[in-house]
């Protein structure tokens, strides 16, 4: 994924001010900042869920600046999980097909597939209300890879399960991410989250990008205040 001078304004407002970065292929990337910095107006944008102002995006090389969300192949995990609550987990999961053109068999082989990758095949008939917030996660985790993405994004995926729990799923997220080998990129406002799952971290404020590094380097050298006070309130 590459971001190339990429602007999005919503009126008069400039909510991402000409962005540039680059997350390289099977890394897990993180963009982390506080509230209304634009972090999940760039995820949406990477989803086709927002186009750019101006700029270019490129996902798996080719220039997507333009292209609806429809016509990309990315999988999202949101933070609500956003399951179906009148459908069984493997009918949830086959959803995420729905846009691609497989047939009904092809459907379920895949479903299954991803529902072993993440660990919860004994599940499949059940409704998400008789799941965990963990369990639900998963489900929505599948669902998202099921269509084997070019790159998988989360929304501040743990915010909806409790502490106790966050540690966990953090780490099965980024192990299943590994070991697909998946493209990842992370939306949190949390350091710790990010510091201890991620490649690089993508410091982002007001619209703009402060630093770019591995969470090492973030810690050891902040290049500016604004980056040095919020890495280092994870203390
Ligand atoms: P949070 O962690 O609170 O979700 P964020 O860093 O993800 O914050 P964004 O959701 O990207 O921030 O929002 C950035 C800014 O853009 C905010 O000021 C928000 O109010 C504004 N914004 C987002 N979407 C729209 C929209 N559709 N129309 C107008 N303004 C928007």
């Amino acid at each position: 994924v590459i971001f190339k001078n990429v602007v999005k304004a919503f009126g008069d407002t400039q909510v991402v001010k000409s962005i540039n970065f680059q997350v390289d292929s099977g890394k897990l990337v993180t963009l982390l900042g506080p509230s209304g910095c634009g972090k999940t107006t760039t995820l949406r944008m990477i989803a086709g869920l927002e186009l750019p102002t101006s700029g270019e995006i490129y996902i798996s090389g080719k220039d997507v600046s333009k292209v609806s969300a429809s016509g990309r192949n990315v999988g999202m995990v949101f933070q609500s999980y956003a399951l179906f609550p009148h459908m069984t987990v493997l009918q949830n999961v086959c959803y995420g097909l729905s846009n691609h053109k497989s047939k009904k068999l092809e459907m379920l082989e895949k479903a299954e597939k991803a529902l072993a990758t993440v660990g919860l095949s004994h599940l499949k008939e059940r409704f998400p209300s008789e799941l965990s917030g963990g369990q639900q996660q998963r489900v929505a985790i599948a669902r998202s890879i099921v269509i084997q993405p070019d790159v998988l994004l989360f929304d501040e995926p743990l915010s909806n399960l409790d502490a106790k729990l966050r540690r966990q799923v953090r780490q099965d997220i980024r192990d299943l991410q590994q070991e697909i080998g998946v493209t990842a990129i992370y939306v949190t406002h949390d350091q710790e989250e990010a510091l201890a799952i991620s490649d690089d971290i993508i410091v982002m404020n007001d619209g703009n990008i402060s630093q770019i590094g591995s969470p090492e380097n973030l810690y050891k050298r902040p290049t500016n205040a604004f980056v040095a006070q919020f890495i280092g309130d994870a203390n």
